[in-house]
């Protein structure tokens, strides 16, 4: 094998691609990660997880941590990075990067999972990382006492209102349909804050400012009236979309654009090309389904790489 080809590239640095990484350094694999960041969702997630065992109540980032500092132990390549493309060439994959980078493998695992889903709206991107943000976890303390929207009214709605309320000092939470989907739970806890007020059937139009965000445009659906709101913040909450596109020449997406995969083995339909994690068809996307997920596409990414040979 030439040199600078990997045997190994995985792309993400979730539970499902720092898992992969393990699993393949632990199998000798020449494994390279690339990824956009090491943490993925769950270093985003606003109130502590519940659900990974052997971790009661523990944050996002340091859950995520721990993954890392395992990862660390062994010796693999990573690269902070964005995949843009992925092709088959004289049996190897060549990998191309946001930062121009072209680097190959006898087998790759995508691990990219979900981004979040953009509200589409003018001011939207102009204001990023001034006002508008997909991290409440991340960017909360940056809104200390001020008014803030939350775009979204189901569970991660309200989860992001109810960790914000440590810092600001009101929070609008906007829900498109007719009322919140959020848990009861949620609802109640959001309500003791004091601090949130919810405003049903609104569709927001317009995200305005000047050098950062002052106020937002949404149409009340109810009496089809356009209403502004002065808010400092807004903090998107409308779901996710698999991050997928640069795949689209090798495998196959269902509707909502997830990697179709053989459940055995998790590879797509081009031989050599896994997917695990929630960029997969899958239907339950936990920390747990996603990192059992990279530990099975590594298996059976090192089964392929054996026969190969
Ligand atoms: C608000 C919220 C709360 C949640 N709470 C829980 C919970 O309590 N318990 C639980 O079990 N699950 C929870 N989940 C779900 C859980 O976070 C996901 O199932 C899990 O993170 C999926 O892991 P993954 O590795 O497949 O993908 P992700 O976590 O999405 O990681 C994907 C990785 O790929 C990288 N990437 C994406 N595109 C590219 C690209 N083009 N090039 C390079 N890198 C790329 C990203 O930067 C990231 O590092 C929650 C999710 C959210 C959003």
């Amino acid at each position: 094998m030439p040199k600078n080809i990997y045997e190994l590239i995985i792309i993400g640095g979730g539970p499902a691609g720092i898992t992969a990484g393990i699993y393949g350094a632990r199998y000798r694999l020449k494994t390279l990660i690339i990824t956009k960041d090491f943490g993925g969702q769950i270093a985003k997630k606003a109130v502590p997880i519940e659900n990974y065992p052997g971790f009661k109540g523990i944050s996002g980032i340091k859950l995520i941590q721990k993954f890392k500092e395992h990862l660390e132990n062994f010796k693999i390549d990573t690269e902070i990075d964005s995949v843009v493309k992925i092709e088959k060439i004289n049996g190897n994959f060549k990998v191309s990067t946001e930062n121009g980078k072209k680097i190959e493998s006898k087998v790759v695992i995508i691990a990219s999972g979900l981004d979040p889903r953009p509200l589409k709206v003018p001011g939207e991107k102009e204001f990023i990382g001034r006002g508008v943000s997909y991290c409440t976890a991340c960017d909360a303390p940056l809104f200390k006492d001020k008014t803030v929207a939350v775009i979204g009214g189901g569970n991660a709605g309200f989860e992001a209102a109810i960790a914000l309320s440590r810092w600001v000092k009101k929070i609008y939470i906007l829900e498109y349909g007719e009322r919140v989907v959020a848990d009861i739970q949620n609802q109640e806890l959001a309500q003791k804050t004091g601090k949130v007020e919810i405003i049903t059937s609104a569709a927001l139009k317009e995200i305005r400012g000047k050098n950062f965000v002052n106020s937002i445009i949404y149409q009340d659906r109810k009496t089809s009236e356009n209403k502004e709101l002065k808010v400092e913040g807004i903090f998107v909450e409308i779901g996710s979309q698999p991050a997928s596109a640069f795949a689209k020449d090798l495998v196959e997406f269902n509707e909502r654009g997830e990697i179709k995969v053989d459940f055995e083995t998790f590879q797509t339909k081009t031989p050599g090309l896994f997917a695990a994690g929630d960029v997969n068809i899958g239907k339950y996307k936990q920390i747990i389904t996603a990192a059992g997920e990279g530990a099975k596409a590594a298996l059976a990414a090192y089964e392929f790489i054996k026969k190969s040979k």
